[in-house]
């Protein structure tokens, strides 16, 4: 069995990461693209591509039936989600197999039991795989919620059921609180997710997020690529990610692995997933199982040399794993900044515009994974990423400077990005000596303060040469001049007129 031509229904840069993977293989491959996407990077990597709708996501990547008659019209025996969008709907990839067509993912039932958290919860326990503790299901009401917080003890984590990409999720310290945050929660989560079920976590003080990249093939072959460290987030998200994770201890790595791949066999995994842990002292639970290609996978084919999305593509086909135990054992030390259009001295919110210069990194151990080119606008249909920076060196310390290197090559221009963030915990003790939590940003407020990451002369004069452009701006005026405008003066004039108005 082989494919004989794969349909991305994706965007951005997974669209192209996935288009490169099905050149390699010598598989043709069709891009998918919204109104918005016209003239893409990953239309340009693909062979051929169809339009499927307007730029609102439901209207168009998210949209089934738009996805199902590209393949038809295209002649594609397979689709590969990406992350995102239909990557984890198990109607979808079953509509998938229905339609005669190749799912690249795992099997809908190990979708559908990983996507709602509550069984997978059970699902794990039974497996011998701590997780969290918790509530056993979801909770009926904001009573129940109170009795199975008690039972945790404080402080929990209210969580949705469906979630993802840290919706759903409200902290609580103390029990008066609990019935507003179950509210709060159960109403964000049906907005998100169409599905308004919470559950209770306790909430760990100060974990670390460590994650295990898993493949399966359809032979029962389960393995794993090691550990990846993601504690660096904003909004239960992740910015900045390494592997192998600095100082864990040989014995907890094997466990994880293990037991990562335990959990995988227990839902009869079949491609490439990842299993998630919090880790508090060499404690660790089971967090969550992603069923489908991760963001930040580069780092582990760094250090491993395995090309993950290709194993994808050839488990779908049918084929063998064929990788050495040792394929675990990683080869120096990778880590990636994820480069989105957010303000990181405004809270990480999004920033819009149109890319007026990118400058790409190069030279020895870099890797640039983008999504977009000069001219490409920068909307609020999609996720902020725009590109992944990703470094290999023969140690940590080596990849750091490494990194700090890269950065500085890198120059985007038109919107506001992560990119000073990043340079800027490249130089911050805590990080360079491996301590990390997932309450790191929130613990250096310092890296987020305005004119972070900014000499103090150069933030002085930018500061100067915008009071003399605001002094007799007219708003429509304004918004001409702030099109041409840098990036960064442009947020800060964003910032302050909004202060204005
Ligand atoms: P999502 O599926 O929305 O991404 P996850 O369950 O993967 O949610 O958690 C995302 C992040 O939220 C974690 O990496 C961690 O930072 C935080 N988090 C989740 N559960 C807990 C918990 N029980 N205690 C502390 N932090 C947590």
């Amino acid at each position: 069995m082989s494919l004989r031509k794969v349909l991305i229904a994706n965007r951005g840069e997974i669209a192209v990461r996935i288009a490169r993977a099905c050149r390699e293989l010598a598989i043709p491959c069709v891009a998918v693209y919204s109104e918005a996407d016209r003239g893409a990077p990953h239309v340009a990597a693909s062979d051929e591509a169809v339009h499927i709708g307007p730029a609102a996501a439901s209207d168009s990547y998210l949209n089934a039936d738009r996805l199902l008659e590209a393949c038809v019209r295209t002649g594609c025996d397979s689709v590969h989600p990406g992350y995102g969008f239909l990557a984890e709907n198990a109607k979808f990839a079953a509509r998938i197999e229905q339609a005669g067509l190749t799912f690249i993912g795992p099997p809908a039932a190990a979708i559908a039991e990983m996507g709602d958290k509550t069984v997978a919860r059970r699902r794990m326990t039974d497996s011998g795989v701590p997780v969290v503790p918790g509530s056993g299901g979801p909770l009926a009401s904001a009573e129940e919620a109170l009795s199975a917080a008690e039972r945790a003890g404080f402080p929990v984590l209210l969580k949705a059921a469906a979630g993802g990409g840290g919706k759903g999720m409200r902290v609580v310290e103390r029990a008066p609180d609990v019935a507003r945050a179950f509210d709060a929660a159960s109403r964000e989560a049906g907005q998100a997710f169409g599905d308004d079920r919470v559950y209770v976590e306790k909430y760990l003080e100060n974990p670390r997020h460590v994650e295990v990249q898993i493949l399966a093939d359809r032979h029962g072959t389960v393995l794993h690529l090691g550990e990846r460290e993601c504690s660096i987030q904003r909004r239960h998200q992740k910015l900045i990610e390494e592997a192998p994770a600095p100082g864990l201890p040989r014995e907890v790595r094997e466990e994880l692995g293990n037991v990562a791949c335990a959990a995988a066999r227990a839902v009869g995994y079949v491609g490439a997933g990842t299993v998630e842990f919090l880790l508090q002292e060499s404690e660790f639970y089971f967090l969550e199982m992603n069923t489908r290609i991760q963001v930040e996978h580069p780092v582990t084919e760094l250090v491993t040399g395995v090309d993950i999305v290709q194993w994808q593509l050839r488990i779908a086909a049918g084929e063998r794993l064929t990788l050495p135990d040792s394929v675990a054992d990683p080869v120096g030390h990778a880590i990636e900044c994820r480069i989105s259009g957010e303000d990181p001295y405004g809270g990480f919110l999004p920033s819009t515009g149109i890319i007026r210069g990118l400058d790409l990194p190069g030279g020895p151990g870099v890797r640039w994974d983008g999504g977009v080119v000069v001219g490409s606008e920068v909307g609020l249909d999609y996720d902020p990423l725009l590109g992944k920076l990703i470094v290999l060196g023969a140690t940590r310390a080596e990849a750091i400077v490494r990194m700090r290197r890269a950065l500085d090559e890198l120059a985007l221009n038109g919107v506001r990005t992560t990119i000073p963030f990043h340079r800027a915990v490249m130089d911050e003790p805590d990080y360079l000596a491996g301590r990390v939590s997932v309450r790191y940003v929130e613990q250096h407020p310092e890296l987020t303060e305005s004119g972070a990451g900014w000499p103090a002369d150069a933030a002085v004069a930018v500061a100067a040469v915008l009071e003399h452009r605001f002094r007799d701006m007219s708003s429509p005026r304004t918004t001409l001049r702030a099109a041409s405008m840098p990036a960064t003066e442009r947020s800060a004039w964003q910032r302050r007129f909004e202060a204005d108005e």
